[in-house]
């Protein structure tokens, strides 16, 4: 199968507007996250390696609940609890069944407060307005490039 499929360039058009109106933090603001959770998972605590690809830059909220891509969203995490355990789940519900001891609960959930505070979220309702407003227009885009798939795959056949 070839690399760029229109699957691929649609998922391209809808990531690219998303990205647009919810930008992703950057690299510096990547380097934030890792000092502020002292490169360790904010849920288990596992020690993490950044140059070794170990860490996951978690969404606190899931996109799919509605979370933002915003730093402020964002949680330093290890692959197992990013990628397998947390999912959807409430990030404060998933530590509870991460950690045991009350004490290291207390003092990863008062980190991860502390980072929420420092970076506060926009406007909730004008997130979700900009984001429903892009996956339309990307719906609209997407509309006119399978159009023009089409019109290609017509002139291809005719110039054969
Ligand atoms: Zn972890």
């Amino acid at each position: 199968m070839p690399k760029t499929t229109t699957a691929y360039v649609r998922n391209i058009i809808r990531r690219g507007l998303i990205e647009l109106v919810d930008p992703s933090p950057d690299k510096d603001d990547v380097t934030l996250v890792w000092t502020h959770f002292d490169s360790s998972c904010a849920y288990c605590g596992r020690a993490l390696r950044r140059d070794a690809r170990e860490g996951r830059i978690d969404h606190s909220r899931a996109s799919s609940q509605g979370g933002p891509n915003a730093i402020g969203n964002r949680v330093l995490a290890c692959g197992p609890c990013n990628d397998d355990e947390k999912l959807d789940q409430h990030w404060e519900s998933f530590l509870r069944v991460k950690v045991e001891a009350d004490d290291v609960f207390e003092a990863r959930r008062k980190r991860i407060l502390e980072w929420q505070t420092r970076n506060p979220l926009a406007d909730e309702t004008r997130h979700q307005e900009l984001t429903s407003a892009a996956m339309q227009k990307a719906a609209e885009v997407i509309k006119v490039f399978d159009e023009k798939v089409r019109e290609l795959g017509l002139l291809m056949r005719e110039t054969r």
